[in-house]
């Protein structure tokens, strides 16, 4: 029969409609949503993204000021200019583009920033909220998951719901928020055993890893719902997900693409942290 194709850009765009209208009472009581965005080096997947989060600033209508600092910039530098960012009243988000080159201090960093205008919610004390369910802002990637689990009226609650990869910003989050909906979570990683009979079980299997078509057919089972957040280029150089995308959607009841997917529900949901931190300002 095949799957739904669980549409990102049209979800991403009933998310963006959405805050333009936010932005524009802000805007109206002088009060607009800007967006600090600053970027270390020339690292050309970071200089895309940066560029696609200043599009979709400007859409919705956020100011944003971009700092494109040198790569040999010192530590200290980026620090001092986030704690300028910090003291600014007419600033409410402030974005780190990562990686940093090598010599700089992610965790640092991040840590830095005030929980309050940390738009992507990488702060500890943001992380910490993920896991209390008193959360201000939700990290971009798994909250974006969910509106469109929810855009499409997926159950979550007692389903069996597996996550595949436990990074910080993507899988153990996206276990949290499933969690919180009463979904019945299991964690996999790379030292998982026999991981096809964990995800076999899965109503909805998520799927951040950074392999490229790595879930195959045999791995789920019919008609179950398959979330791919994976972006990698393939050997012709073609952008796939971690999914193997014409089997896998022969078998599942609802899936992703990528492009088209995950990658779009990020980006809105980036731009909604960024609304809500300038309204509660
Ligand atoms: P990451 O930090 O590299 O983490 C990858 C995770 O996958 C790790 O937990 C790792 O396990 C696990 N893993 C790797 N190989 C595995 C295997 N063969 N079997 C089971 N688990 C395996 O990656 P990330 O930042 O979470 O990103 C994951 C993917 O999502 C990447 O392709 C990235 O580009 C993409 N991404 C997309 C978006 C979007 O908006 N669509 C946003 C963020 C990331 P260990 O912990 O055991 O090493």
């Amino acid at each position: 029969m095949g799957a739904i194709i669980l549409d990102g850009k049209v979800v991403s765009q009933k998310v963006k409609d959405g805050l333009k209208l936010r932005a524009a009472k802000l805007a109206e009581v002088g009060k607009p949503a800007a967006l600090a965005v600053v970027i270390v080096g020339d690292d050309p997947a970071s200089r895309v993204y940066v560029n696609g989060k200043k599009r979709d600033c400007e859409e919705i209508g956020i100011i944003t000021e971009e700092y494109a600092l040198p790569a040999d910039t010192a530590e200290t530098e980026v620090l001092a200019l986030v704690e300028k960012l910090n003291s600014r009243a007419d600033m409410s988000g402030i974005l780190v583009q990562l990686p940093l080159p090598k010599h700089i201090n992610e965790e640092k960093i991040i840590n830095a920033i005030n929980p309050e205008k940390d738009v992507d919610a990488f702060h500890p004390t943001n992380v910490g909220k993920i896991m209390i369910g008193n959360h201000d802002f939700l990290p971009c990637t798994p909250a974006g998951v969910m509106a469109m689990l929810e855009y499409y009226d997926i159950p979550i609650e007692g389903k069996e719901c597996v996550v595949i990869g436990r990074s910080n910003i993507v899988g153990k989050p996206q276990a949290m928020l499933l969690l919180h909906k009463n979904g019945t979570v299991t964690i996999c990683h790379s030292r998982t055993k026999d991981l096809a009979i964990v995800t076999k079980r899965a109503d909805i299997v998520v799927v951040a890893i950074g392999r490229a078509e790595f879930l195959t057919a045999d791995m789920i089972k019919d008609g179950a719902v398959v979330i791919d957040v994976g972006m990698n280029k393939n050997a012709d150089g073609k952008l796939v997900g971690d999914v193997k995308f014409d089997e896998v959607s022969a078998k599942a009841s609802a899936i992703t693409p990528v492009p088209g997917g995950v990658g779009l529900m990020t980006r809105a949901i980036l731009m909604e942290n960024t609304v809500k931190a300038a309204e509660k300002l």
